[in-house]
């Protein structure tokens, strides 16, 4: 019987599961999980003239936290709720068995989001929440605010968050964009862990979010896991 969880993180695009949830992944694989990133589309619409270049940066994000990267060609933006997302998805589904499911939040309001995002939730939503070999399904944090994401799952990042900052940072296709950048992943980090009640401004420590969709535990023994660990933040060298 395996003891770490499997895990499959479906998201649309290279750069989104690291931006949502990197650090909680990279603390999985380096605790035995097996982690995939299953990525549908390429990337390649992106507004970036190095967008061409999103794949290989995602390979080397994978790689630099311990997981497996599977790329989808869905065109860029064109993601749609037909057959074809489903029937891909529910296969690497059934091929890969994950324990834990973590995909896009998916906000009911239509333009509250990138169109891919909230499709791609919903079809892994759908399909995982009933597939009865799924254990936890969750949803990760949107990187800017979309209406009704109510985290109500925290995970402590502080001994990983370095290790999510590298994975950002290999795309240098998307390093424009404003929540790419390092201090606003942190400032995220900080806001979760104070709305988890666990901020020390002293040692600084980073959290991600969640909001929990499906859990079924077999054993009650799962709450032991509340009680493990510490919250112990773990302080940056801002001189490096
Ligand atoms: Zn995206």
């Amino acid at each position: 019987m395996r003891s770490a969880p499997s895990v499959l993180a479906i998201f649309a695009h290279p750069d989104d599961a690291e931006l949502s949830c990197f650090g909680t992944l990279a603390a999985l694989a380096a605790a035995g999980s097996e982690v995939h990133v299953l990525t549908l589309t390429t990337g390649a619409r992106s507004v970036s003239p190095l967008a061409a270049d999103r794949v290989r940066e995602a390979t080397a994000a994978a790689a630099l936290v311990g997981v497996t990267l599977i790329v989808e060609d869905f065109a860029d933006g064109r993601v749609e709720t037909v057959g074809e997302t489903f029937t891909v998805v529910e296969r690497h589904l059934r091929e890969l068995r994950p324990d834990v499911v973590v995909t896009h939040y998916s906000s009911p309001h239509f333009g509250d989001d990138h169109q891919d995002h909230q499709v791609t939730g919903r079809v892994a939503t759908t399909l995982a929440k009933r597939m009865s070999f799924v254990r936890l399904v969750l949803h990760a944090e949107p990187p800017v605010v979309v209406s009704g994401f109510t985290p109500n799952l925290f995970v402590n990042v502080t001994e990983t968050v370095e290790k999510k900052l590298a994975a950002i940072a290999q795309y240098q296709s998307e390093a424009a964009k404003p929540y790419m950048r390092e201090e606003a992943v942190l400032a995220r980090g900080r806001f979760w862990a104070m709305q988890a009640k666990f901020y020390d401004p002293e040692e600084g420590n980073y959290y991600e979010s969640f909001q929990l969709v499906k859990a079924r535990m077999t054993n009650p023994g799962f709450l032991l896991g509340l009680t493990g660990g510490h919250d112990r933040g773990v302080r940056r060298d801002r001189s490096a």
